[in-house]
């Protein structure tokens, strides 16, 4: 099958590429560098899929010029699907994929990353000792054992999170419509929203982007909050109102921000920007902040979850292909 692979970059023809090689019938992988949108759309003339990422635009108008010239399925290679109008998908007949679990330690190690360098403040201590500056002052952290830690959403990678920061001594609580049982056994604790807003010392958001939780950090959450607590997001940058969090860090109320996702991230991330001036503001003052760590979208990046995210981008193509949609991650 002919696939019009959207923006894609060395490393996932690297890894698509490898993970199609093995394949007893490779498929036709056409690799653009270029984001899907209204302008790029006519790129998948011909192809009978399109194989997309987080900040590829499936609107739907795209979908329906997809859907015109000839684009039968969209094979994201990304777990969340909040870039997809749904209802237009299927009233155009177009079947979506997606890649429900690759690593979900990726993500969680992430989060845990930006926690102890937030805490330790280990990106100040890097430049300060390449700058021949070894004072401490400012550097100040604290244990995590004994601290709570808050989870939003304990679907695969917020579970994934939670017992990792079990294993250093915290108290987990979190919020999820749909409680794990098996995680409550394990000793998490699950609680109302408005009970982990006050309790926690460090929250996570492990949750999907979606009407119900669109600008869930709001200045009436980030109020009820403990002060100078640490807020994570490693999930989509829309569950933040970054003006909120910027008004939180400013009045010293959220005491470390740490970010892998940002809510305009669409035009700035995944790209080398190095050369140009930074036209968003908002984004442009979280920079200011010494408290705040952003990374660009790289909490997926590690070996296992892109060979694990070419490999079932390839199966739900290869199931499409054979009609055999029970065995394919569909999004419905
Ligand atoms: P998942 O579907 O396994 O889990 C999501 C959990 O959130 C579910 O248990 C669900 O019940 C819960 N949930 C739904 N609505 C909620 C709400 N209002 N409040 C609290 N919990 C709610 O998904 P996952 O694989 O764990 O991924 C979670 C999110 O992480 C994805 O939706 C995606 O946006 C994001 N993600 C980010 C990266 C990255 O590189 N930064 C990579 C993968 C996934």
């Amino acid at each position: 099958m002919k696939v019009a692979v959207f923006s894609s970059k060395p490393y996932d023809r690297e890894f698509l590429t490898a993970a199609n090689d093995n394949l007893e019938q490779p498929q036709q992988l056409i690799f653009y560098e270029a984001q899907l949108n209204l302008h790029t759309c006519i790129l998948a003339q011909g192809c009978t899929a399109v194989c997309c990422f987080v900040n590829d635009q499936l609107n739907a108008e795209v979908l329906g010029q997809l859907a015109q010239v000839g684009v039968k399925l969209v094979a994201l290679r990304c777990a969340g699907f909040n870039q997809v109008d749904l209802a237009a998908a299927k009233t155009l007949n177009i079947k979506i994929a997606r890649v429900a679990e690759y690593s979900p330690h990726a993500v969680a190690e992430h989060a845990l990353g930006l926690i102890l360098m937030l805490n330790r403040q280990l990106h100040r201590a890097y430049r300060r000792v390449h700058d021949n500056d070894y004072s401490l002052n400012g550097l100040l952290g604290f244990d995590l054992v004994k601290k709570t830690v808050g989870v939003i959403g304990t679907g695969k990678i917020g579970q994934t999170f939670a017992r990792i920061m079990q294993g250093l001594g915290c108290e987990v609580i979190a919020y999820d419509p749909q409680p794990n049982h098996a995680l409550a056994a394990a000793g998490i604790t699950y609680v109302a929203p408005d009970d982990l807003w006050p309790a926690a010392d460090i929250i996570s958001l492990h949750c999907p982007l979606n009407n119900n939780t669109h600008h869930l950090i709001n200045p009436v959450t980030i109020a009820a909050m403990k002060d100078g607590v640490m807020l994570i997001n490693t999930g989509r940058g829309g569950l933040i109102d970054t003006r909120a969090v910027i008004a939180g860090l400013k009045a010293k109320k959220i005491g470390y921000l740490g970010l892998d996702v940002y809510e305009e991230e669409g035009n700035l991330f995944f790209e080398d920007q190095s050369n140009n001036l930074l036209q968003d503001d908002i984004f442009a003052r979280l920079l200011t902040f010494p408290n705040v760590v952003i990374t660009g979208h790289q909490a997926f990046f590690t070996r296992e979850a892109l060979t694990s995210i070419a490999t079932i981008t390839l199966d739900n193509i290869r199931y499409f292909e054979q009609q055999d949609f029970s065995q394919m991650t569909l999004v419905e």
